[in-house]
């Protein structure tokens, strides 16, 4: 059965120009793991690339569900997909809802498409007619072949954006709002098979006269295990003399981590930066270290860190400071409005990101928790059913989980604290104009705002791509 994979059109892209190009390594991983299973001539649609594409008649398709968001525009294909075709549906947000949750939201909706878990290995490889231990996990697969595969003009617009390199993936924390694969110890994947990847990107590259390459990492903490980082670094450099491009990259990082790479392995950081990293984005996540123990973010709180003695907010502050001392740029990642927030830890969260912006030109950027989200703990929590039944009854909504998106009626229900949560949030974004830009939620709140302007939602937040 011939296999197709689809990676959705960006959320926010209009329905005729080209969408968010962006070389997204996940999909690629799963043509990668089907083509080492001896699978040959899998189709590849980008929607961004492609605005209108013509889809298969038969066979099967895989859609990459990047995340809530996402569930609508891919509500929305599968309408357009033939009846006769098979659909698989990947991506993390489908590890979060329970067989009933994805019968309803996707096969309710379109009784007449045959829609399977691509994440299932066993549905997987039954679909593309192999047995499962034909097709490797993912950190046992080289990606170059796939990527060989992209036609030279797509990949030459590809190259000339920001892309998305695995290198490894897992978090060993287990913060209670976030939905990321947590819990666990990182793994690194194959780093010969990633230099042979990027080597070929940055051949690539130059042939096509790009001048630069810029990609971040999918790391959950690129400081996490800071002797693969340091091989990682090797293979950065190899590349760059070999190809003779330049390579720009940047990661995410834990407070924690920082703290001990940089008491211990300060080196590291500095051979780091000099090689190209760029810049480090920390998981703040909330204005007071009360915020920060509700949601068990135990690395910004812990008072300790190798030698030095921080007292609470001080560690945040300090890893920060020296980051810029570094040149590189640090990043603020506030997720803000938790459970127990008040007035004052929103104002806090605030104060925060502006201090740091002004003292050490610290980006910051805000996202609004959406606290009832599939794949976070107050999901399953049975106070929360009838709001979890709205979503599932209307998968319109799930837009409104959008973590750029304001609060709403829906992910807050306390009138006072989400206006104030969306006060400090746009005062925020308003600090930097490379901050986060705000999305409006598809709720009927605001959808009514939406057409007192003569607008929908859909136009209010047109254009607007997280990077
Ligand atoms: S928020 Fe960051 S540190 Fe916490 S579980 Fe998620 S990835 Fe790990």
């Amino acid at each position: 059965m011939p296999i197709t994979l689809i990676q959705p059109r960006h959320s926010y892209a209009d329905d005729v120009w080209q969408g968010h190009i962006h070389l997204s390594a996940p999909l690629l991983s799963v043509k990668a793991r089907l083509q080492a299973a001896g699978i040959t001539g899998i189709g590849y649609i980008d929607e961004n690339v492609t605005p209108h594409p013509s889809y298969p008649q038969e066979g099967v398709v895989g859609i990459n569900l990047i995340g809530s968001p996402y569930i609508p525009v891919v509500l929305d294909m599968i309408k357009r997909i033939p009846e006769q075709v098979n659909i698989l549906l990947g991506g993390q947000i489908i590890w979060s809802l329970t067989p009933e949750e994805f019968d309803a939201i996707f096969r309710k909706n379109n009784p007449r498409h045959t829609i399977q878990n691509g994440n299932n290995p066993s549905i997987l490889a039954e679909t593309a007619g192999v047995s499962a231990e034909q097709i490797p996990p993912v950190e046992h697969v080289s990606l170059e072949k796939a990527y060989a595969e992209i036609p030279d003009g797509t990949l030459h617009l590809y190259l000339q954006n920001e892309f998305s390199v695995y290198v490894s993936q897992w978090c060993k924390y287990n913060c209670s709002f976030c939905q990321a694969a947590k819990w666990q110890p990182e793994i690194y994947r194959d780093l010969e098979w990633l230099s042979a990847e990027l080597l070929f990107l940055a051949t690539k590259a130059v042939g096509f006269w790009v001048p630069s390459l810029k990609f971040y990492m999918s790391n959950l903490d690129i400081l996490q295990t800071p002797e693969k980082l340091s091989d990682f670094l090797d293979v950065i450099e190899h590349v760059q003399k070999t190809s003779g491009i330049k390579i720009y990259f940047r990661g995410l990082a834990w407070v924690e981590s920082f703290m001990q790479c940089y008491n211990n392995h300060k080196e590291l950081l500095q051979r780091a930066q000099k090689i190209g990293l760029t810049t480090i984005g920390y998981g703040i996540d909330g204005g007071t270290p009360e915020v920060w123990k509700s949601i068990g973010k135990v690395q910004n709180f812990r008072k300790i860190s190798g030698n030095a003695h921080f007292d609470e907010q001080q560690k945040a502050i300090k890893t920060i400071e020296f980051t810029r001392e570094l040149w590189i740029q640090p990043e603020i990642l506030m997720v803000f409005w938790h459970p127990n927030e008040t007035p004052e830890s929103l104002k806090a969260a605030y104060n925060f990101c502006q201090d740091m912006h002004h003292q050490f030109w610290a980006l910051p950027r805000p996202h609004v928790s959406k606290n009832v989200i599939p794949g976070a703990r107050w999901w399953r929590d049975p106070r929360n059913a009838k709001l979890v039944r709205q979503f599932i009854d209307d998968p319109r909504l799930f837009q409104a989980l959008d973590y750029t998106a304001l609060a709403s009626e829906l992910s807050h229900e306390d009138e006072n604290l989400r206006r104030q949560t969306n006060y400090w949030y746009e005062k925020i974004c308003a600090l930097d104009p490379g901050s986060t830009h705000v999305i409006v939620p598809d709720t009927p709140e605001f959808r009514s705002i939406a057409e007192s302007r003569w607008l929908t939602v859909r136009q209010m937040n047109a254009w607007k791509f997280d990077r």
